[in-house]
């Protein structure tokens, strides 16, 4: 059984969603006003586990993740950059577009742009308006706050900690806590037309009007980012709870923010302390004047995109994620763990580990270990990551789950000295290969292992590379044979002045590229 924490009830609950086996996601996606960082991938990676996860558990899932091309520093950025607002929208929404798809996210279903969604926003300010929950003020509308008593009921803040907006704005507004829902257009500024006049919409409510549009008045699961919590979710559960007479969000699900591991307390970010009992008692920190705030695309010309996935997925979702590179190479280095052991696999059974057939569905992948000891411990090990998955998507824990399976195989792997041809008999390859199809069923709900990884990105090189290895190798083993150690160490020595690293296990000589 799945369990989720939700914010609203600061509660780890069994999951239900309304409308069985249906789930619908909301996730609030980027202002397309620069180039994306890294910290603007922790919610889409993290939320496409998600998916994919209660899909593999039976769920039919849909995903949302709006994109907001129309908002005060997409107006200040096209000002700066003397371009049209639609145009730079456009530019930065296909630079988000390219990163999200090198991380190998493609289960969303659907990426709403806010300006093709104004006949909603209107209708659902309109709704507020006649309700009387919303008043028009000089050619904007505000959420009167004074008219919503549950209105605090996610951030769990008293009504005196909520803030408001200042200048003009505040000289409009009955009462500082009140939001804008239709800002009126100041001259040169793109605007819609609406019964207030010509404006465009407030931040807070076009995610209200999209979600409503793409998934109905009651939906799943609201996500985003911790910084988010306060006031854009509290203004969006009220904005639509009072504008459809119904519950919005059944679980709100809130990420950890990215903070810079090497630079704590020197990273210029808005800082937010979380409040007691709150989703983590640490200070979290956005990104901005370390290495992290570069462009993404840069950071995937160092890395690639399973590996800034399998760093993303390292720690619980609700934690903050320290972020270095150094972190980042940690991670790549386990993950050549699990790339050598699929080429192993080739090497021993002459099959691609990515053409196993693995099941899809949880229900299809439990096996009868029939007193094996090898299936035991993977049958052991497969039940340990679905309870990491189950309790609130853990996948840092079904992250260990898979390293002890990958060492559990490899270990069977030398005691059987499977290297060896004359040692590969039926009887042992069986529980290998279903041990293999295990690992091969639970990394895709992760997003991971999916597609044979490039050569380089595995740190193998070329083809061409990798056979010439492979010949040193041999010749090496038959210097060995001879008793040409002289032979032998100079093949060693020159390859690893070279950057080669050969290992020498029990059935045979595997060589690494630093
Ligand atoms: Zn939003």
């Amino acid at each position: 059984m799945i369990r989720v924490y939700n914010t609203l009830t600061k509660t780890k609950k069994p999951f239900e969603p309304v409308r069985p086996p249906k789930v619908g996601i909301y996730l609030c996606g980027p202002t397309v006003y620069k180039p994306c960082h890294i910290g603007h991938m922790v919610g889409p990676v993290i939320f496409d586990c998600i998916k994919r996860y209660l899909a593999y558990s039976g769920y039919d899932v849909t995903l949302v993740v709006n994109v907001t091309d129309v908002d005060d520093k997409l107006i200040g950025e096209s000002n700066a950059r003397g371009m049209p607002m639609a145009e730079l929208a456009e530019e930065m929404t296909a630079d988000y577009m390219q990163n999200i798809e090198a991380l190998g996210i493609d289960v969303i279903d659907h990426f709403p742009r806010c300006t093709a969604h104004m006949g909603d926003i209107i209708d659902l300010v309109e709704r507020l308006v006649e309700r009387g929950h919303a008043y028009v003020s000089d050619g904007d509308v505000y959420f009167d706050v004074t008219k919503a008593p549950d209105y605090g009921k996610l951030s769990h803040r008293p009504a005196d900690a909520l803030l408001g907006e200042g200048g003009g704005m505040a000289e409009r507004k009955r009462s500082a806590a009140d939001f804008a829902l239709w800002k009126g257009a100041k001259p040169g500024e793109p605007s819609w037309d609406s019964p207030w006049g010509p404006g465009r919409p407030g931040w807070h409510i076009e995610c209200s009007a999209m979600s409503r549009a793409l998934l109905g008045d009651t939906f799943d699961i609201h996500g985003g980012g911790l910084d988010l919590v306060f006031p854009h979710h509290e203004n969006e559960i009220a904005q639509s709870e009072h504008a459809t007479g119904r519950p919005y969000a059944k679980y709100w699900m809130h990420n950890g923010l990215m903070q810079a591991s090497d630079e704590l307390g020197k990273v210029g970010g808005r800082q937010t302390r979380a409040r007691e009992g709150d989703l983590t008692s640490q200070e979290v920190r956005k990104i901005s004047k370390s290495k992290g705030s570069d462009a993404f695309s840069e950071m995937l010309e160092r890395f690639s995109g399973e590996t800034i996935r399998f760093f993303l997925l390292s720690t619980h979702y609700r934690r903050p994620i320290d972020f270095s590179e150094g972190r980042i190479q940690e991670v790549e280095t386990g993950l050549e763990t699990f790339y050598r052991f699929f080429k192993r696999f080739e090497r021993v059974t002459g099959e691609s580990f990515y053409a196993l057939p693995a099941a899809t569905q949880r229900a299809h992948g439990d096996f009868d270990p029939g007193g094996d000891p090898l299936l035991e411990q993977v049958a052991e090990l497969r039940d340990r990551f679905l309870a990491d998955m189950d309790d609130d998507f853990n996948t840092g824990g079904a992250i260990g789950a898979l390293f002890d399976l990958v060492r559990a195989l490899n270990k069977y792997a030398d005691q059987e000295r499977l290297e060896e041809p004359g040692r590969r008999t039926p009887e042992k390859l069986t529980p290998l290969r279903q041990g293999a199809a295990t690992l091969r069923e639970l990394g895709p709900t992760l997003g991971m292992f999916r597609t044979p990884v490039e050569e380089a990105a595995a740190g193998a090189g070329s083809e061409l590379t990798g056979k010439l290895l492979d010949l040193f190798v041999a010749i090496r083993a038959e210097a060995r044979k001879k008793k040409d150690f002289a032979t032998a160490d100079r093949i060693r020595d020159g390859l690893a002045e070279l950057g080669v690293t050969l290992e020498d296990r029990p059935g045979g000589t595997e060589w690494t590229l630093d």
